[in-house]
């Protein structure tokens, strides 16, 4: 068994344009755009242009080219929207598969700040 990436999934019809997004940043590999059912003040999302399902998937299978856009793509978008750690800080989340509650199977990174988050897990 591996990894199955649903071409039907919400993010890749944004990543075709059949779907309205509000961007934050783009790059050769990578997207951000706003959640549309934002859960802090900064809520972005921050996803890699390749199909890959999570993040553990794309960390065994994407190129160094693709890990290196996104993640100078995260410390870009911490930067514009003024949540890095050495100012307010943020929380970036990445929800995989069953255990993880992950709805929309395509690697996301949700960045959230702009109001303290408490701690990191409030259920078992
Ligand atoms: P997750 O549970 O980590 O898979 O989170 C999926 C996230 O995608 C949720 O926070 C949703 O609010 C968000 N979401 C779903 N559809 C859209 C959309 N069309 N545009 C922006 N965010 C979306």
């Amino acid at each position: 068994m591996g990894y199955t990436y649903d071409p039907e999934n919400i993010f890749a019809r944004i990543l075709r344009g059949e779907i309205p997004n509000s961007t934050v940043y783009e790059t050769e590999h990578t997207l951000a755009f706003r959640d549309i059912n934002p859960q802090a003040p900064v809520h972005v999302l921050v996803i890699p242009k390749g199909p890959y399902v999570s993040y553990d998937h794309f960390a065994q299978e994407a190129s160094e080219a693709e890990i290196v856009d996104f993640t100078r793509a995260l410390g870009k978008i911490c930067e514009m929207e003024g949540v890095e750690a050495h100012g307010p800080g943020c929380r970036f989340i990445s929800n995989a598969g069953h255990d993880g509650v992950q709805e929309v199977p395509h690697l996301h990174v949700h960045i959230l700040g702009g109001r303290p988050l408490g701690r990191m897990l409030s259920s078992a």
